[in-house]
């Protein structure tokens, strides 16, 4: 006999460069997942049917309980009407309500994309245990998510946490969203490689110029791209302390792939911290590397279903 609380959730992650799908377990075990480009084309509703089949894959002969899903925002919550920034053919697209159309009977939830992260940490990463938590994704954009008093904080419109726009430099670069001198502006991995390259950072002709090949670079003692993970370090520093002044947090959780250059990037965060986090309650605040690797995005959608009393208000 199943006993229906004991199902898995189908858990969905949507980015600018991947879809994944995945099986999360009550104990948020990621039992099985696929992934597939995300792809570039302005078709939105061909994007949705191969993210439907690629659902369909992973769910394929189970029953599932919920339906979670993080996706890159920004997107009205929680009626899960999506727009992501960096997926042009989703522009007000009802995701959840086409969701809850295929998979019907079941709670369908639809999230940041990092949040899911962030309460991925928070639910069995680096943040168990903490109550007071902010966790942030540093990779293509600067996102985040706050964990306070042990529940998600989703703010009026579920756009809370998002840590990227926070203005960091009010004379600094111009920002995607439309401001200048946001936290995502100077501290995104194009960003951080756009500076690096301006200083005359140089590759072989044929490799790409990513935040991996800069962190390859700064590991073997390149000075510009050592400057470059520093300059984006200070700049993640001074968010950092802002938000613990604002928040009185126990520690702030950073992944996403940027992360990846430990201490090239983290020893110049740590610094610019102590800088300016002076008071007694905001030098306590630590700062650590998450543990979920890409498997976070799954366990956090999955945890709006599962972990729905402290991850999902609006029902
Ligand atoms: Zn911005």
């Amino acid at each position: 006999v199943v006993v229906p609380d004991r199902l898995p959730v189908l858990a969905i992650d949507i980015g600018g460069t991947k879809l994944a799908a995945g099986l999360v377990a009550q104990d948020g075990t990621l039992l099985r997942a696929e992934r597939t480009p995300t792809g570039t084309g302005a078709d939105g509703e061909a994007l949705y049917a191969r993210l439907e089949v690629l659902a369909e894959t992973v769910a394929a002969g189970v029953e599932v309980t919920g339906v979670g899903v993080g996706c890159g925002g920004p997107m009205t919550w929680p009626s899960g009407e999506v727009s992501p920034l960096n997926i042009p053919a989703w522009r007000d697209f009802p995701l959840l309500a086409r969701l809850a159309a295929r998979w019907p009977g079941v709670p369908v939830r639809v999230h940041n994309d990092a949040v899911a992260v962030a309460i991925a940490e928070h639910w069995c990463g680096a943040a168990s245990g903490y109550d007071d938590v902010m966790g942030m994704v540093v990779s293509t954009g600067v996102g985040g998510g706050l964990v306070l008093g042990g529940r998600l904080v989703d703010g009026r419109s579920g756009n809370a946490g998002h840590v990227g726009h926070v203005v960091v430099d009010p004379e600094g670069p111009d920002c995607v969203c439309g401001g200048r001198g946001c936290l995502e502006a100077i501290a995104r991995g194009p960003a951080v490689v756009a500076w690096a390259v301006a200083k005359g950072w140089r590759r072989g002709s044929d490799a790409a110029m990513t935040g991996r090949e800069l962190g390859a670079d700064a590991a073997d003692g390149d000075a510009v791209a050592v400057a470059a993970l520093a300059r984006a370090g200070h700049a993640l520093g001074v968010g950092i302390a802002s938000a613990t002044a604002l928040l009185d947090l126990d520690l702030v959780v950073v992944g996403g792939g940027l992360s990846q250059t430990g201490g090239l990037l983290f020893g110049p965060l740590e610094e610019s911290l102590r800088r300016h986090a002076r008071m007694a309650f905001t030098r306590a605040v630590r700062v650590v590397p998450a543990e979920l690797g890409q498997e976070a995005g799954l366990v956090g959608a999955a945890a709006l279903v599962l972990r729905g009393d402290r991850y999902w208000s609006a029902d």
